[in-house]
């Protein structure tokens, strides 16, 4: 424990959510901190340009409109601009086992995109640029091993001894967050005994800039559409969320025959899939803490709450943590309240709980209508897809909703 403050916040996980959350803290005149365990030279090495399926990362994310100016407004959107990244015009989602189809185009939207597929890497890196520049004193290479609270600080133990006081912690150190089991925060967590296996194929025809999503019993597909530096529109970033079972076979099959099963999966909607990248697989499970905060502490992004990847919105319930957590500490310092003042990070968990919850009961609610196969559930969810497509202003409002439009 400590009797002074090293900061005035100590932001824990610098992923794609607590590096944001520590560049726009800094910016609001906060004294900040961040340890991430990784060290901070991995992303130093320049990304190599993208001429086959292993040279993109195969971590991406759908950023919606709202997450992009959360990143230009802190400086670290430019950065990714000027890389590889694939803004997206239109979003095609149907039933594999039926007939119902939706298309979500940008232009409906007057829109300028529905979104933009990024490597996970280079917004990390491009935050890390901006991080450099700023006063954030960077801890990293080094793993947090405790946290302790007393009646004015709270802080962490590091795993080479030392010992960080700050006013507040914020914990973004992602879903398995170790902050929030020592802070006392439970979780509601759902098992959903399924596997999202990702890698990047290349097509032989063009992605045509859509996002393209097939649901079907065992769980949903998607293409993601990726660009490299020449501008080629054959390579896409693949989840195919499966029941484990499903998940490891998958897995165990070689290159061609994973191919093959791919291209059937997606209805061979972007032709044959001619490379498959090294895969990879993530074990699913919706996490939720019952409170993003505590006496001296705030949870920002997986560490709160992770989500089914099936509509690509984890990494935008987090940006949108911070951008609340922001707003909320910036009006802390104007009125000249501690950080972590009681009424603020109230004001910060009120604003965020329900929206994450709203978003993680849909993709639940989703996730089991399309898992079912009694005839009546699918005729239902056929009609219904054929019938929404057709609701003009519904459709768009939530479209605008996915894309962080109307906030
Ligand atoms: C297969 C899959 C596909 C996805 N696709 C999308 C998508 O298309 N769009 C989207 O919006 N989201 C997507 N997501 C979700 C998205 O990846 C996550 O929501 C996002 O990465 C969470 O970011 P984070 O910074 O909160 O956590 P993380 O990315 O997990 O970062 C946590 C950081 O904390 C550090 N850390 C952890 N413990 C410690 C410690 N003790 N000490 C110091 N540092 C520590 C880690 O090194 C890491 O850097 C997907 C998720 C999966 C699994």
């Amino acid at each position: 424990m400590s009797n002074s403050a090293d900061f005035d916040i100590l932001v824990v996980g610098g992923g794609l959510v607590g590096s944001a959350a520590a560049l726009g803290l800094s910016q609001q005149g906060w004294r900040v901190g961040l340890v991430e365990s990784q060290p901070g030279e991995s992303l130093d090495a320049e990304i190599p340009p993208a001429a086959a399926v292993d040279d993109f990362d195969p971590r991406v994310s759908a950023l919606s409109l709202a997450s992009q100016s959360l990143l230009e407004q802190l400086g670290a959107w430019d950065g990714v601009r000027k890389g590889r990244h694939c803004p997206y015009q239109a979003m095609t989602v149907w039933d594999g086992d039926g007939t119902g189809r939706i298309q979500f185009e940008a232009a409906e939207l007057q829109a300028p995109s529905l979104g933009t597929i990024v490597e996970n890497r280079a917004v990390v890196k491009s935050l890390f640029l901006q991080l450099a520049e700023s006063s954030v004193e960077l801890i990293d290479g080094v793993k947090v091993a405790g946290w302790w609270q007393d009646a004015a600080l709270s802080g962490v133990r590091l795993d080479d001894g030392r010992s960080l006081a700050a006013s507040l912690v914020v914990a973004a150190d992602g879903p398995a967050s170790r902050l929030r089991q020592w802070a006392g925060l439970p979780t509601r967590e759902w098992d959903y005994d399924q596997q999202a296996i990702v890698c990047t194929v290349k097509t032989t025809h063009g992605h045509r800039s859509t996002a393209w999503q097939r649901f079907s019993q065992t769980g949903p597909l998607a293409f993601l559409p990726l660009c490299n530096e020449q501008g080629d529109s054959h390579f896409c970033s693949i989840v195919w969320s499966q029941d484990t079972a499903e998940a490891r076979r998958l897995m165990d099959l070689d290159d061609g025959a994973f191919a093959g099963e791919l291209e059937r999966a997606i209805e061979r909607e972007l032709g044959a899939v001619e490379s498959v990248s090294r895969r990879f697989a993530f074990p699913l499970r919706q996490r939720h803490a019952k409170d993003y905060v505590a006496n001296g502490i705030a949870l920002v992004g997986d560490a709160a709450h992770s989500i089914h990847p099936l509509a690509g919105q984890g990494a935008n319930l987090g940006y949108s943590d911070v951008r609340a957590l922001l707003e909320e500490l910036s009006r802390a310092k104007t009125v000249g309240l501690s950080p972590a003042d009681a009424t603020v990070l109230a004001r910060y968990q009120r604003r965020r709980k329900g929206e994450n919850l709203a978003m993680m009961a849909a993709m639940s609610g989703f996730k089991q209508l399309f898992a079912r196969d009694e005839l009546p559930v699918r005729w239902l969810r056929n009609t219904g897809l054929r019938w929404f497509d057709r609701l003009g202003p519904v459709k768009h409002r939530i479209a605008a909703q996915a894309m962080g439009l109307n906030r």
